[in-house]
């Protein structure tokens, strides 16, 4: 007997409809003799609608209370899936993050999973119980509810399942697996077979919503077996594992990221310790910074321009104006409508081709490059906004298309 954890995305509880096909998945693999913890996201638009709801009373309300909402969502998919594995007279039961111990970190609205306790489910599993547990939440040393950031159901699942030594973590999704780029804005990409963890880790934290960055991570960490496949259609997905059959001559993917706000600290002094002063002040405010560029110095002032997410851009902005006389710059800019586009594929970097043939997909498509950064298997380009789906189409087209 093997324990399988399987999460489903809010597309794949939507309504009752899916929930009961979802219910017949989950039925499937316990009947099979297999042991399940199942993992879901809130139905549909939900956590969407919830948001919309606090914005309706106050727009600055506090991430404490906005995860006490949030965490809502799920709760309702959770007790929903249960009520239909009951109707098919499969035993079974719900449970929060509180009943589980999820414990986390107190980051609200970006908490990270620090430990799971295992009686509770153990004995459920032990009733020969399906376990149905509420993903994206987490509970932190108060005793207060937090949430794990956007589509950090991934990350519950994948928690779980090295938790537990699963011997297999299954994300069903809306698409049938992990693609060369996203298969809505381009028909015409791929089905991976198969990624590396360092690849897909890449796409996800580059913007490809298919997975939660943390969850690659985590899987990565503990060797968790991670397919990604359709609550749709049934037949194979895309496994995630720490090396691929075949080897790579060309890029794995292209993601796209519009969520991003760039800042630019104008006028800093030449000195050492500059870059320190800036960023320490935004990481102790859990202020997550991504790309960073530094002019060269010149007469004794230098420039400082980094990207945050949008939704950090206003607070970062106003430390920094907090410390504008200690840190002695001369104005800041900002800019809210850029995007980045990314290429990521191993062995990207020993092969400087690769790199030009994108930056050569952008000429031809007339699009203008702001600011260029790289890792070992990589290359990232921040553009305006407006210019990042015609972007990903030039780029995939040029990798994927072009002979
Ligand atoms: P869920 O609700 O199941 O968690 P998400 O909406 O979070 O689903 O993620 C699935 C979506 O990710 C797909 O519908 C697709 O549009 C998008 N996506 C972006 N990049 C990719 C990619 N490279 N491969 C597959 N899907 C992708
Ligand atoms: N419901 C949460 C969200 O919409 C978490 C998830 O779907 O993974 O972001
Ligand atoms: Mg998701």
């Amino acid at each position: 007997m093997s324990l399988i954890v399987q999460k489903f995305g809010g597309s794949s509880v939507a309504n009752a409809q899916r929930v009961k096909h979802v219910a017949g998945i989950i039925a499937e693999k316990y009947l099979e003799g297999n042991d399940v913890i199942v993992v879901l996201s809130a139905q549909g638009d939900t956590t969407d609608d919830l948001i919309a709801k606090a914005e309706e009373i106050n727009d600055h309300a506090s991430k404490r209370e906005m995860d006490m909402l949030l965490s809502t969502g799920e709760q309702i998919s959770v007790s929903l899936c249960a009520m239909a594995l009951e109707a098919m007279g499969l035993p079974c039961v719900s449970l929060t993050a509180w009943q589980v111990g999820i414990q986390s970190t107190s980051v609200h609205s970006d908490a990270r999973i620090k430990r799971i306790d295992s009686e509770r489910i153990q004995s459920e599993l032990d009733q020969h119980r399906i376990v149905i547990v509420t993903g994206f939440q987490g509970l932190d040393r108060n005793g207060d509810v937090t949430t794990l950031g956007r589509g950090g159901s991934d990350t519950s699942a994948v928690a779980l399942a090295a938790a537990f030594h699963a011997e297999l973590c299954q994300i069903y999704t809306d698409v049938d697996g992990v693609y060369t780029t996203d298969p809505r804005l381009v028909p015409n990409a791929r089905k991976l077979d198969e990624i590396t963890y360092d690849e897909m880790l890449e796409l996800a934290s580059q913007g490809a919503q298919v997975l939660h960055n943390r969850s690659v991570e985590l899987a990565k960490k503990f060797h968790v077996n991670l397919e990604v496949l359709s609550s749709l259609e049934k037949k194979p997905g895309t496994t995630v594992k720490e090396v691929v059959k075949v080897e790579k001559t060309n890029i794995a993917g292209v993601a796209k990221d519009t969520s991003i706000a760039r800042i630019a600290l104008v006028g800093l002094q030449h000195n050492p310790g500059v870059a320190f002063q800036v960023f320490d002040l935004l990481s102790k405010s859990n202020i997550n910074v991504d790309v960073i560029l530094q002019s060269i110095g010149r007469q004794d002032s230098k420039d400082i321009t980094f990207t945050v997410h949008k939704k950090d851009m206003a607070e970062a902005e106003k430390i920094l104006n907090e410390h504008k006389e200690a840190l002695k710059f001369d104005h800041l800019e900002d800019d809210d409508s850029i995007g980045k586009v990314s290429i990521v594929g191993a062995g990207l970097m020993s092969n400087s081709g690769v790199a030009a043939k994108m930056f050569e997909a952008l000429y031809e498509a007339g699009i203008n490059i702001q600011m260029i950064n790289t890792s070992e298997i990589r290359v990232s380009v921040l553009l305006d906004e407006n210019d990042v789906n015609k972007a990903v189409k030039a780029i995939h087209g040029k990798f994927f298309d072009e002979v």
